[in-house]
């Protein structure tokens, strides 16, 4: 599959936060498609087919949590990784989430250390732009 960059679908309705987080997977390595909310995520996840899809938790139109569960319990689109991105800090949000059938969360600020490193924790095949592979 080298050659073959995973694709990563960012949902994020803060500017400044799309645009870190897509500098950060393109440095990485990873193809990047995005939306601002629940919606769109869930249109592009079926047209798109991405490989993981970054979530944030508090948007308009549609939040993350609502837009997770739809993605997580349809067959077509339940095999997609997907990483909760959240400010949250209550106590039992991890719970809420994981309940919601995430993979994994990730806190917001954005830590651009953490963030390839939770990527590919779950796309284990992803490329390593440090590397060339014949
Ligand atoms: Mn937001």
């Amino acid at each position: 599959m080298a050659g073959t960059p995973k694709k990563v679908l960012v949902v994020e309705d803060n500017g400044n936060n799309l645009l870190l987080t897509k500098d950060v997977l393109r440095h990485h390595g990873y193809e990047v498609i995005e939306a601002c909310n629940g919606h769109e995520a869930i249109r592009l996840a079926r047209e798109r087919n991405p490989d993981l899809i970054l979530m944030d938790i508090q948007m308009a139109v549609m939040d993350g949590m609502a837009a997770g569960r739809i993605l997580k319990g349809d067959p077509a689109t339940r095999d997609i990784k997907v990483i909760a991105v959240t400010s949250f800090a209550m106590k039992g949000d991890r719970e809420k989430i994981l309940e919601a059938g995430f993979d994994d969360y990730i806190a917001k600020p954005l830590n651009t250390r953490e963030l390839p490193l939770i990527v590919g924790k779950h796309l284990p095949e992803a490329r390593d732009p440090g590397r060339e592979t014949a």
